[in-house]
Parts: structure tokens; sequence; C-alpha cells
């Protein structure tokens, strides 16, 4: 740990543009169960596919159940499969512990959020 804290940003990751598409009722973007499924799995809405164990947010200010907003995957995980894939030997920026997930939740009513990290 550093012994100062430093106000000076980090320089900036690589920039990658996001397509949203709305999906029909009961379908689903990926099968996040599907090992090659990893990288893919960012999205917005519905459930989220947790790493470990379910850690649904309440709301430190009313106390309610927080809405899950998505879920930010480590895109950059190295498959055949994915477009975004960059070699584990070299920079993976978007790589969040062992392929894991950032879940991201808002409380409308209070207008307030919260991330929580997994690790796959
Ligand atoms: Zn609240």
């Amino acid at each position: 740990m550093p012994s100062k804290k430093s106000s000076r940003k980090p320089a900036p990751w690589q920039e990658y543009a996001v397509t949203i598409r709305r999906l029909a009722e009961g379908e689903r973007g990926v099968d996040a169960s599907d090992p090659e499924s990893l990288g893919l799995r960012t999205k917005f809405g519905g459930t989220p596919d947790w790493e470990q164990e379910d850690e649904h947010p309440t709301c430190k200010a009313c106390q309610t159940a927080m809405n899950f907003v998505g879920q930010i995957d480590s895109f950059e995980h190295q498959s055949k499969r994915n477009p975004n894939s960059r070699s584990a030997m070299g920079v993976q920026d978007f790589m969040f512990g062992d392929v894991g997930m950032i879940y991201v939740f808002y409380c409308i009513p209070c207008a307030k959020a919260k991330a929580i990290v997994q690790y796959g």
C-alpha cells in the first residue's frame, strides 16, 4: 500500500464503444453458465450473473433493495470467441481479478449507486 495518497489520475485505458440492444421477453443475451461466455457477459438489466454468492445490496439511505443496473465483464479475457480478446501474457486493463465481474446497483429515490466486484 502506498503511504501517501495521490490525486493524480492514472493514464486512461483504451476506449471501447458499447452497443445496447433491447432483448425480447424471455430472451437471454448470453448463457453466463457457459464457460465459452467468459468475457462476453456484460449486460444491463435482468438479474446479476453472480460469480460467487448473491450480494444484492440494500440502499444505506432508505434500507430497501437496490435496482440492478448491469454488470461489466472482464471483456479482454483471452479466448477465441471474444472479439476483444487480449493476450493474458500482455496488458489486460479490463480484467477484474481472474475473469471477474463488476456489478452496478442504483436506488432511484435516493439517487445512490453502488458497485460490487466479484472474482471469477
Ligand atoms: Zn435508497
